[in-house]
């Protein structure tokens, strides 16, 4: 970890999928924070949670050694039980009865040592990420629509866009900076039009020119309506398609087919008035520069790939891709969901943006890591992976810096699994988590602001987190943790880095590796910084991949020349079929509950709640419903509310909220066991997932509500 003595350092907040640059200077003791004018996603503003960093820096609360059955242990000892426990279970029941379970708070070069070991050294692809519960949707659209998962766009964009459509986002609260850019945008613009597509009014309809409360999951029927009207108005880019495309008639067909053509039909099939949604049909065909901006509410679907797959069907009918102000945008949730996707930190994905559907794939990895034990296939996706840890197939599992007791779907069946599962490893900064209660073998893990290394942000951006704290007590970065164990099982010559620059040159080298650029199908190309040397590392300024000979200083837009992944280098039209969410409402459950950020809040609030200041704006996770449904039910706000669902029971204070559409409820996600004995919102959520991306239903299940 970086020396006491640093006094001013750039960084990169910890928090959200923007990725916005810190600067931290200490001043005497304390530190101090402020935005870095130079890093291109923020230009020196932060949002409420990443001006309160310094206030966050403490160590309270923080494991600070190794634990073995709750007895402090040295590090050896840990890693040799780690190692030996490992071993002995990949020996007797074969590779794939461990597994890894890591997060989005890894940095790349944490992600890419755990990918590397555990898919090309234990034989198993069996790590998956909390980036599951995200992302993974928007991956498989990506991939499928081109050829790879390549977000088209860049933030300037928002600002270039005429028509900007956030369609299940809430970025006013999940991505401020960016919601501010937008603010800004609209203000220079005064033609700009927002349309926000959200079953729930939140403060980012604020900016909506129009807000269209979609019946919750008719995202998917709403962008194929959307694709036939505007194949009727004649508003289509012919050239595009004829040139660059494939699958646009069966797409069309498909749309035409399932969502009716008659406007106020489809308007009554959506929940909205058949005036607005002609204004947005209407705005969206008259204007060419239009970005798709989506989210959550897109992703965490049951049928998540489909609505991004819709969405992205029409962006390709009227050529607005590749081209200033235009694109359809997929915004992650995580600081450093997309680095984990570039090293393969998904159980569907081999590294680099390569995957073992492709045998050649699989045999350039395991040449380029001189692998021991090489896994061929997929491994086990989050809710499959902990339903093996249920049956006893998983029998090792270790999770980084992340607590799925807390956020998978069915929260309490994932904590009864673990306290079956004979070999829990947990390494996390924070003692005392639900699911560090379920460990067997603990490791502090350092934290933001004492580990190096890069994260990429929602628009391809690759920023540097760097040190400017010693990790207290034990606690080391996990690449390290990683290295030890990895070293103690018997692959010492392939885990032998020395520092984070070591893992990250490979991870270039390895994007490189047999790729010929932007003419391959491998959109992931580093290649352009393979003669890095650790100064230029630890100097390393925000740069957005590709970064190739061709494009040394990065790529702003992807597909600006009409050319996509895919083996013919035309992008896919998907034929969509709508699906509505697993469950509907019932006598017995008759609201829909949808789950999501508050504004001052990140995840399972181990560093926002440490700062009083962010629980001003909520102290307390509350039950949002409509007014008239309180009523209904004899509550009013500040009332405690029972909200059951098939799976368990909670009470919640009641905060009536005329932004909700009657029949549908909200409850935050981030409060724990550990801050409020009925917080866990995702005990509730039954684990529903998107078939093609294994992404949960985490917006949607039903529940009743009664006075408690
Ligand atoms: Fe930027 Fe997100 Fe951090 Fe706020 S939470 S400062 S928007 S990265």
């Amino acid at each position: 970890t970086r020396p006491a003595d640093a006094t001013l350092i750039n960084t990169t907040c910890p928090y959200c999928g923007v990725g916005c640059g810190v600067e931290m200077q200490r001043n005497n003791q304390a530190w101090l924070c402020r935005g870095d004018q130079q890093h291109p996603a923020n230009a020196g503003k932060l949002c409420v949670k990443g001006s309160a960093l310094a206030e966050t820096l403490d160590s309270r609360g923080r494991l600070l050694e190794p634990q073995i059955n709750g007895v402090a242990v040295s590090i050896d000892q840990a890693c040799t039980r780690i190692a030996d426990e490992f071993k002995q279970v990949i020996a007797e029941h074969g590779p794939d009865a461990v597994a890894f379970y890591v997060s989005g708070q890894l940095l790349t070069e944490d992600y890419y040592v755990a990918n590397k070991l555990i898919k090309g050294f234990m034989g198993t692809a069996n790590i998956d990420t909390n980036s599951r519960l995200c992302m993974a949707s928007a991956v498989v659209g990506y991939k499928r629509a081109f050829g790879a998962d390549a977000v088209p766009c860049s933030y300037e964009d928002l600002a270039l866009a005429d028509l900007l459509v956030l369609v299940g986002s809430n970025a006013a609260w999940a991505h401020p900076i960016l919601y501010q850019k937008m603010t800004q945008a609209k203000r220079d613009n005064p033609h700009k039009k927002v349309v926000v597509i959200d079953p729930r009014r939140t403060a980012t309809c604020d900016l909506a020119d129009l807000h269209l409360a979609i019946k919750p999951g008719t995202d998917a029927l709403l962008f194929n309506g959307l694709l036939a009207y505007l194949a009727k108005q004649d508003c289509l880019d012919a050239r595009f398609i004829i040139e660059h495309t494939e699958g646009f008639v069966l797409a069309l067909a498909q749309a035409e087919a399932t969502a009716d053509t008659d406007l106020a039909v489809l308007a009554a099939d959506c929940g909205v008035s058949e005036s607005d949604l002609n204004k947005f049909f209407a705005w969206f065909a008259q204007t060419p520069r239009t970005v798709t901006f989506y989210s959550q509410g897109v992703n965490q679907s049951s049928s998540g790939v489909d609505k991004s797959n819709a969405i992205i069907n029409v962006h390709l009918a009227t050529g607005r891709i590749g081209k200033p102000g235009a694109g359809p945008f997929s915004i992650t949730g995580q600081p450093n969901a997309m680095g984990g996707r570039e090293v393969g930190g998904l159980a569907n994905q081999l590294a680099a943006h390569m995957d073992f559907n492709d045998p050649a794939a699989i045999d350039r990895v395991e040449r380029f890591w001189q692998a021991e034990n090489m896994a061929q296939q997929n491994g086990l996706k989050a809710v499959d992976l902990f339903q093996a840890v249920d049956a006893g197939k998983v029998k090792a599992i270790w999770i980084m810096h992340t607590n799925p007791v807390v956020t998978m779907p069915d929260a309490d069946f994932v904590r009864r699994a673990l306290e079956k599962c004979a070999c829990v490893v947990v390494s996390d900064a924070v003692a005392d988590t639900d699911t560090t209660r379920c460990a067997n073998i603990l490791l502090p893990a350092a934290a933001w602001g004492e580990k190096d290394g890069t994260v990429t942000n929602s628009d391809r951006t690759i920023s540097r987190q760097r040190a400017f704290l010693s990790a207290p007590g034990q606690a080391k970065p996990d690449w390290w943790w990683i290295c030890q164990v990895a070293q103690k099982m018997g692959f010492e010559q392939a885990f032998n880095y020395v520092s984070p620059f070591g893992v990250f040159k490979e991870h270039v080298a390895l994007s490189a590796f047999e790729n010929d650029g932007l003419l391959s199908r491998r959109d992931f190309d580093l290649s352009g910084l393979q003669s890095l040397t650790e100064p230029e590392y630890q100097n390393l300024q925000p740069i957005q991949w590709p970064v190739t000979a061709d494009y040394p200083n990065g790529l702003k837009r992807l597909f600006e020349d009409g050319q996509f992944f895919t083996p013919n280098r035309r992008a896919k039209f998907i034929a969509i079929t709508p699906q509505l969410p697993k469950e509907s409402p019932s006598n017995d459950y008759p609201f829909v509950l949808n789950t999501g950020r508050y504004r001052d809040q990140w995840h399972t609030m181990t560093r926002t709640a440490k700062t009083p200041k962010l629980l001003q704006h909520r102290d307390e996770p509350r039950l949002s419903m409509h007014p008239d449904d309180a009523q209904q039910c004899g509550l009013v706000t500040g009332d405690l509310a029972m909200v059951t669902s098939r799976l368990g029971k909670l009470i919640l204070p009641v905060e009536c909220d005329t932004g909700l559409v009657k029949g549908q409820v909200f409850v935050p996600m981030h409060w724990t066991g550990v801050y409020a004995k009925h917080g866990r919102v995702d005990r509730l959520i039954p684990a529903h997932t998107d078939p093609l991306s294994g992404q949960p239903e985490s917006k949607h299940a039903v529940v009743n509500i009664t006075a408690w």
